[in-house]
């Protein structure tokens, strides 16, 4: 060994966290798991005082564990919030501020990128679709299990995008089973909670009248697997483990149903527990935190340097009791009601006493006498609101500085589709504004045509279209401009064949919003259906111009040139949807046969060789594929095809 090496070794071990305890008995860095739990209000916890559920697991991790009481999201809505988790970061500065069209940032840091750079193994288990890889949240692991199959859903069984827990728990451990010997990051989603509540036997009879609760009760059982797998193989004391909600449920609470909607303390808050490696004492801590304090927390336990970007704080000196911060703001925002309705977005500011909200009806709350915030007392108490909206305007500059870091998806128009029926995907598809106009109605006006319209698209999407379309109608007398009602009317009429009504509603979309890019695509195919190909080819062009990423815009155009005789403009639209989405089965296969047409045979097979690749569970790519080989003369191959075709499970 020569000297600088030597002295290098020297430095390293003692700088080493462990160095000053640990001469004797070297220390493995701890793993880290995070569990999140989906929908979950922390009131409904045994160990946050709930006394109607049994949730026995995740008490027994909070006796060993710190508890934070008073922990809160930034955005009540599921990929928001994990991306404030993740990457300890505040909306105004990562840009998902909801679901509309945006993709995490290819450059911003997340907890699973740093701890990849530092060696960890590392995993996540999704159970819901909302947050799939194609938001980018996968970054930084090693293994993203999301394998949600859009292409297969159909309308009536939408409940598949969702993995029950104990799936999601199967394959957690089945990954921790053959990585447990490294150092390791896992992420474990467990959705169950979110509506709508069908907890699995024994769950389903025990809390018959409070299906959500059983839905929890389910998931402490899935927590306890993951534990006492830990356990089992004496990892337990070693792991850094945080368990948390991404937010609660209003369960009718100021009229809403659900979650994404109001930015009340019903689903801003959430439990936030977390168990530091060798801690044993139990802690209750009252201090105010948010889920951007997760990831600095982590990595300084870690003693891994925290990325610059990092907007939360590190928790460490609550936990070891070294601080206390009683003068802490926290930040909340929901834009779901400008985005989807273009009605006000809500942004709040919560302290120690009071919660603002700041709408065009701002609201105060003293949340000691009034934990349920049903008083506001903006016109009583001026000066302390006042104070608080500087307070929250003074937040927003802060977390607001540089660029917003997302990138727009360009997401499949069908996958938009079936997330709209999950309650989520945006309507107007724009950058969200973050000016508030007080001119824009308040959310608290429109609580029940919002719940109305969650109905209708809940049905339509279970195909109750009389009924879903009676409820939008519904709506129209009193918001008769409202753009994503005739949006969903003409999704309605299309889905019942009525091609014309489909045409004016979304004509009528576009007359309100001329860039929704969604709804000129879908018009571009009713025009189609109604087989007025020239309005479809240039509606469609549109949509392309609109959103240059809708490779099913491209497709669909190819198909009404197609419709027009105009075989060279088919092609050529067939190749731009490749193009775009160079894993599109339809392009290539669409492609393949327009160049069969055209006698360029060995072209065509290049393309539906591909198409029956890519999507070999489509019996129609087989029978393609074998008229091109029988064209090409080769018939055994093409009479393989066609057994393949006949082989294809039906759906
Ligand atoms: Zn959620």
């Amino acid at each position: 060994m020569n000297f600088s090496r030597s002295l290098v070794f020297l430095l390293t071990v003692t700088l080493l966290p462990w160095a000053s305890l640990a001469f004797a008995v070297p220390v493995a860095a701890p793993s880290v798991v995070v569990i999140t739990i989906d929908t979950l209000r922390a009131d409904h916890l045994g160990c946050y005082g709930y006394k109607q559920i049994r949730t026995p697991n995740i008490d027994a991790l909070a006796a060993e564990s710190a508890r934070f009481a008073r922990a809160y999201t930034a955005v009540p809505v599921t990929l928001p919030s994990h991306t404030v988790m993740f990457t300890g970061t505040y909306p105004m500065s990562n840009g998902m501020h909801d679901f509309a069209a945006n993709k995490l940032g290819s450059t911003q840091p997340t907890l699973a990128s740093v701890l990849k750079d530092h060696g960890y193994a590392t995993a996540a288990v999704i159970g819901s679709a909302v947050l799939d890889s194609r938001f980018g949240l996968n970054r930084g692991f090693d293994f993203y299990y999301d394998h949600f199959d859009f292409n297969r859903l159909q309308e009536s069984n939408l409940e598949e995008m969702e993995r029950p827990g104990n799936l999601v728990t199967d394959v957690t451990l089945d990954w921790l089973g053959k990585n447990y010997r490294k150092k390791f990051f896992l992420w474990m989603h467990l959705y169950d909670p979110h509506y709508p509540y069908h907890p699995p036997a024994p769950y389903d009879a025990e809390y018959k009248e409070r299906p959500y609760d059983g839905e929890i009760a389910f998931a402490d059982q899935q927590v306890g697997r993951l534990i006492r797998f830990l356990k089992s193989k004496g990892l337990f004391a070693n792991t850094l483990i945080v368990l948390s909600g991404d937010h609660g449920e209003s369960l009718g609470e100021h009229g809403e149903k659900s979650h994404g909607f109001f930015i009340y303390n019903a689903t801003m808050h959430v439990p936030f527990i977390v168990h530091l490696p060798g801690a044993r004492s139990p802690r209750v801590m009252p201090d105010l935190i948010s889920l951007a304090d997760l990831m600095p927390t982590v990595l300084q336990a870690l003693k891994i340097e925290v990325p610059p970007q990092v907007q939360g704080r590190n928790l460490l000196p609550l936990i070891k009791g070294k601080e206390q911060d009683e003068a802490r703001s926290l930040y909340g925002e929901t834009f779901l009601p400008r985005l989807h309705f273009n009605w006000s977005e809500l942004r709040g500011i919560e302290t120690a006493n009071y919660h603002f909200i700041e709408a065009p009806k701002p609201e105060l709350y003293d949340l000691a006498k009034d934990p349920g915030e049903t008083q506001n007392l903006y016109g009583e108490k001026k000066a302390v609101a006042e104070e608080m909206r500087a307070r929250l305007a003074a937040l927003i500059r802060q977390y607001s500085a540089g660029q917003e870091l997302a990138e727009k998806t360009g997401l499949d128009p069908a996958l938009m589709e079936r997330l709209k029926s999950l309650g989520y995907a945006g309507f107007s598809g724009g950058a969200p504004p973050t000016i508030t106009d007080r001119a824009l109605p308040d959310p608290k006006d429109r609580i029940e045509v919002y719940e109305l319209v969650s109905e209708a698209i809940a049905e339509s999407q279970h195909g109750e279209y009389a009924a879903s379309t009676a409820k939008l109608e519904l709506v129209l007398k009193s918001d008769p401009d409202s753009v994503p009602v005739h949006y969903l009317l003409g999704v309605n009429y299309y889905r019942m064949r009525e091609y014309p009504k489909a045409v004016e509603q979304l004509q009528r979309v576009l007359q309100l919003s001329p860039e929704y890019s969604l709804a000129v695509y879908e018009l571009g195919l009713a025009y189609g259906h109604a087989g007025n190909w020239d309005q479809a080819i240039q509606t469609l062009k549109r949509a392309l111009e609109l959103d240059s990423t809708n490779f099913s815009a491209a497709r669909n155009l190819g198909a009404a040139y197609l419709q027009k005789k105009m075989v060279p403009e088919a092609a050529a639209a067939f190749r731009q949807s490749i193009a775009i989405a160079p894993e599109y089965a339809p392009g290539h296969r669409a492609l393949g046969e327009v160049l069969l047409y055209e006698g360029l045979v060995d072209d065509a097979l290049t393309e539906l060789r591909r198409a029956a690749e890519l999507e070999p569970q489509d019996p129609d790519n087989h029978v393609a594929l074998a008229r091109a080989l029988a064209a090409k003369g080769l018939n055994g191959e093409a009479q393989a095809e066609m057994r393949k075709a006949q082989q294809v499970p039906p759906r």
